[in-house]
């Protein structure tokens, strides 16, 4: 009896200790377990300030954005309300190069205005062509030949004799040339009708307007076609005149052997066209086109 209430006495002793032992494990347990709730609540706080951060600074940038969306707009409008104003004049020489071109190259120059030459082909003289390009002007075409009575034979032969200038051109160049012509005569000269018919010239810009050709003619006439050699005078008055009132200035001039008035005209018409306001360009496929005949 005895022996057996000591087992009991020692077992029960046993449980206890037991008890304590998975006690004392399951506190650190969940000392650990709380410890590790406290970091992660920590965390959380972190992420929860980065987030509030992260919402202020988009807010920031898109007030930011709008400011600047504001401000471009602004200039835009003063860029456009600029241009509505500006006046723009376009030096156009026919018939080149010649004896003059160097000397035009060299008045342009020191005005640091661009012009565009619509060109013929003159052998022997692929130098000023060269001079024209990398100067920084644009060739534009006015045919290989500028006879009327070859090239207003029909519409092929038209064709011919502007693709014979792209080809003579670009190999001076070593580029493409730009689509941009000047129908020799202009577009509704009436010389044409005795070599192609009274209506080769609808027939021809239908087909050049098909190949992908832009037409320019011209608002101020310089007048130095009128005559064999015209008087400088009369050349600088007739730009200015014409000029006078036109925002945009597409004007005719010559450069060819005799044209020496134009190039003695060249420096009162840049500075006169200043006076009124005038910027120069050349002339792009986009540019304001003058064009006499319109053929639907
Ligand atoms: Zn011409």
């Amino acid at each position: 009896m005895r022996r057996s209430r000591r087992r009991t006495r020692s077992k029960s002793k046993w449980i206890g200790r037991l008890f304590f032992i998975v006690f004392v494990v399951l506190l650190s347990v969940a000392g650990v377990t709380e410890a590790k709730v406290i970091k992660m609540q920590r965390k959380n706080g972190n992420l929860k300030t980065q987030i509030n951060d992260i919402e202020t600074n988009k807010k920031n940038l898109a007030e930011k954005n709008k400011k600047l969306l504001a401000n471009i707009e602004e200039k835009q409008n003063l860029y456009k309300k600029k241009m509505e104003n500006v006046k723009i004049a376009y030096l156009t020489f026919d018939d080149g190069p010649s004896s003059n071109t160097q000397d035009i190259l060299d008045i342009l120059d020191k005005y640091d205005i661009k012009a565009t030459w619509f060109v013929n082909a003159h052998k022997n003289l692929e130098y000023l062509y060269k001079k024209i390009d990398e100067n920084g002007h644009v060739i534009a075409n006015h045919g290989y030949s500028h006879d009327y009575d070859k090239i207003y034979k029909s519409v092929d032969s038209f064709k011919e004799n502007a693709k014979k200038l792209e080809e003579f051109i670009s190999n001076i160049t070593g580029k493409p040339m730009s689509k941009m012509i000047r129908y020799n005569g202009g577009s509704n000269n009436t010389k044409s009708h005795r070599y192609g018919g009274n209506d080769i010239m609808t027939k021809i810009i239908k087909e050049m307007d098909k190949e992908g050709y832009v037409y320019f003619d011209w608002n101020v006439d310089s007048t130095d076609a009128s005559k064999y050699r015209q008087d400088k005078d009369k050349i600088v008055s007739s730009v200015l005149n014409y000029s006078k009132r036109k925002k945009q200035a597409n004007i005719l001039m010559h450069d060819l052997n005799p044209k020496t008035t134009t190039v003695q005209a060249l420096p009162e018409i840049i500075e006169g066209l200043q006076k009124q306001g005038f910027i120069f360009d050349v002339l792009s496929e986009n540019s304001y086109k003058p064009q006499f005949k319109k053929v639907k």
